[in-house]
């Protein structure tokens, strides 16, 4: 499984003979990648069709490839993503490469960790879309047109009519950015925005007031209470558009130093909860399974007292990365503690869980893990539960917690499911 911007797409790996290139395609399995060995730059430049990547060459050491090979890769360049690997690091040996276009250069050993951070760079899936915009106005016509545009533009849109349906709306799709109405029946927007700003979890989305109230008491009041900006119906599409998306840019800007964890990029452990939290609303009201997993490192004090503090980071990094791979875009990951990781699997069965799980736990305890010049394997333990009638997100968590002690238990390297 990979994730969907490179579903399919091979990375290619020249020359078949270089061991160091047998061994790397090895271990980029492992993480999700499929790595396909040639036996010359023709054959590579002749499967070009098939769209790979990347293609990381063995240029051996120095300045050892044909005229025609250098050629050959020159042209490969200017289309694919094209990575060099060499015993050599001089001056020459690197200019060589940038020559025929490489953009990222390797010396021997070959470090799997840079490797993989250059690959993620270089395959990283697109953009995904402009922003998820949640619209509150009791005018069907009104908000339907407002989403029509903002569809247009790339936006993601949900309506609410009703006001009083504001909460399970933000809890199931949390948006980027709410426009809100002001005079509505049932709710005004000045509250509506209170009751949002009251809400941790909800504290940073901004609010755009869309409205035709002209007495500027009342809009001055509306900003007051948590809004980031007055709009003032009827409004011009080019308008509107061009301010939800400077709003939701800064909003992503702000989330992603809020949410994310620094070493993975992984959700931190409150964002996790927050997730976890819709996604169980939202299985609740679709009837649909959720499964939840705790993973855990094995041994894990040991790694840093063998190998030192920043080889046990590049384990944590390994294994946050062929969770990235493995995982389904739907599902949530999280860097749960210190060597601890929690992931959402929606739609899935506690069985499925189990098979997904055990695949993540054999790769990872296959992946040859480097420190210097030595090398070693680490394992992971883990818990799975599945969400049942009447439970939450917290005692999903304990379940699959309790589970996973019971895998840590019985002799660690195992997936346990809650009974
Ligand atoms: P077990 O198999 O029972 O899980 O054993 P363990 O050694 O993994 O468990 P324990 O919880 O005793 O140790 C976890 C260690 O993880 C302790 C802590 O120093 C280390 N650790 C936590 N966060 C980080 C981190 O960000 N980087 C590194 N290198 N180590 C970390
Ligand atoms: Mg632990
Ligand atoms: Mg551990």
């Amino acid at each position: 499984m990979q994730t969907p911007g490179n579903i399919g797409k091979p990375i290619f790996l020249w020359p078949a003979t270089s061991s160091d290139l047998r061994e790397a395609a090895i271990q980029l399995g492992y993480y999700g990648y499929v790595a396909e060995l040639f036996d010359s730059p023709a054959a590579l430049l002749a499967a070009e069709a098939r769209n790979p990547t990347a293609a990381l060459v063995d240029c051996g050491g120095g300045d050892c490839l044909s005229e025609a090979d250098k050629e050959a890769l020159a042209a490969l360049s200017g289309r694919v993503p094209l990575a060099c690997m060499s015993s050599s690091g001089t001056i020459d040996a690197r200019l060589g490469a940038v020559r025929m276009g490489c953009q990222a250069y390797f010396t021997r050993p070959l470090d799997m960790a840079s490797l993989l951070d250059t690959l993620d760079r270089l395959t990283a899936p697109p953009q995904a879309e402009a922003g998820k915009v949640l619209i509150i106005d009791d005018s069907p016509a009104l908000a339907a047109f407002y989403a029509a545009h903002l569809n247009e533009a790339g936006f993601v849109t949900q309506v609410v009519n009703d006001p009083l349906k504001t909460l399970e709306a933000l809890n199931e799709h949390p948006p980027e950015l709410i426009l809100l109405d002001m005079n509505m029946p049932g709710a005004s927007g000045e509250e509506i925005a209170e009751v949002i700003r009251q809400q941790d979890a909800y504290l940073s989305i901004p609010i755009v007031f869309l409205s035709a109230e002209s007495d500027v008491g009342r809009q001055r009041e509306a900003m007051s209470l948590g809004g980031d900006e007055f709009l003032h119906k009827p409004i011009e599409p080019e308008h509107l558009i061009s301010a939800v998306k400077s709003r939701v840019i800064r909003y992503r800007a702000l989330r992603a130093l809020m949410v994310r964890d620094s070493l993975t990029g992984l959700l931190n452990h409150t964002s996790f909860k927050e997730r976890l939290r819709a996604e169980t609303a939202r299985a609740k009201r679709q009837g649909k399974p959720l499964a939840v997993a705790l993973l855990d490192i094995d041994l894990f004090k040991k790694v840093n007292d063998t190998y030192g503090h920043p080889a046990g980071d590049r384990v944590i990094k390994s294994l946050s990365r062929l969770l990235k791979q493995r995982l389904r875009g739907a599902d949530v990951i999280g860097r749960y503690g210190g060597e601890e990781f929690a992931v959402a699997l929606p739609e899935t069965s506690i069985e499925g869980a189990l098979r997904v799980l055990n695949n993540i736990r054999e790769s990872f305890a296959a992946i040859v893990q480097h420190a210097g010049e030595k090398t070693f394997q680490v394992s992971l333990s883990a818990g799975v539960a599945e969400f049942g009638a009447g439970g939450d997100g917290e005692s999903l968590i304990q379940a699959a917690d309790e589970a996973l002690y019971v895998a840590k238990h019985e002799g660690r390297n195992q997936v346990k499911a809650s009974v």
